[in-house]
């Protein structure tokens, strides 16, 4: 299997060309489609797989479509949760690689620093948004964030999430995203809560399991 038969689009090819990337990952290859397709999935896959890459090109692919044919309010188009700022950043720096040749921008958001550089990236205009749940909180109570016209939603490691106390916050943000989009649940293993987790917010989800 190459990236060819996932029928993305050049400038993304040429930047996975650029990171030497020559086939996907077994969680890419099923991921991808579904994600194009515009299904919610539910992917148990850890760190290490390639799961990053797994929704960070199809929501690139989704997001420059759109944005050519539909010429949409500005606005965040696509959050993605994640539980620590490590990983944050690590995603981050996946947006930025795999789209590279694309004028979408995205920014990444953490407690634990001052948050006057992340509102000033906020007010110049982000489509792509990466953060972590607390200062997401803290930012939208703010008026910094308005997620009113957020497409696609992330999900990673929910699992951590529990672990790490953070599922009250995560709920939270849940209620203040639009019912109607789409959505990506990533968990590494399925505790009870997680799965009442997933059951609540996911529609119709294809799961990919690796
Ligand atoms: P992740 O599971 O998302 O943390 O990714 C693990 C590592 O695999 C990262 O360093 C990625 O840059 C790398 N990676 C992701 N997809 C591919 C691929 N298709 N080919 C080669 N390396 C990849």
């Amino acid at each position: 299997m190459s990236f060819e038969k996932l029928e993305l689009i050049e400038p993304i090819r040429n930047a996975l060309k650029a990171e030497g990337y020559t086939k996907p990952t077994p969680i890419q290859e099923q991921s991808i489609p579904v994600v194009l397709s515009r299904k919610d999935l539910l992917g148990c896959a850890q760190t290490g797989t390639g799961k990053t890459a797994a929704f960070a090109i199809p929501i690139l692919q989704i997001l420059h479509q759109d944005e050519l044919y539909k010429k949409g309010p500005a606005g965040i188009k696509s959050l993605i949760l994640t539980p620590t700022r490590e990983l944050a950043i690590q995603i981050g720096e996946s947006f930025a690689a795999y789209g590279k040749y694309l004028r979408l921008r995205h920014t990444v958001i953490f407690g634990g620093v001052s948050q006057k550089a992340q509102t000033d990236a906020l007010r110049a205009g982000v489509d792509i948004l990466i953060a972590t749940p607390g200062r997401l909180l803290d930012l939208i109570d703010q008026r910094y964030i308005n997620l009113q016209h957020l497409k696609l939603f992330v999900l990673d490691e929910a699992d951590r999430m529990l672990d790490m106390g953070f599922i009250h916050d995560v709920k939270k943000v849940i209620t203040k995203l639009p019912e109607k989009r789409q959505t990506l649940f990533f968990s590494a293993t399925m505790p009870p809560e997680i799965q009442k987790l997933a059951n609540t917010i996911l529609v119709d989800p294809i799961k990919v399991e690796v």
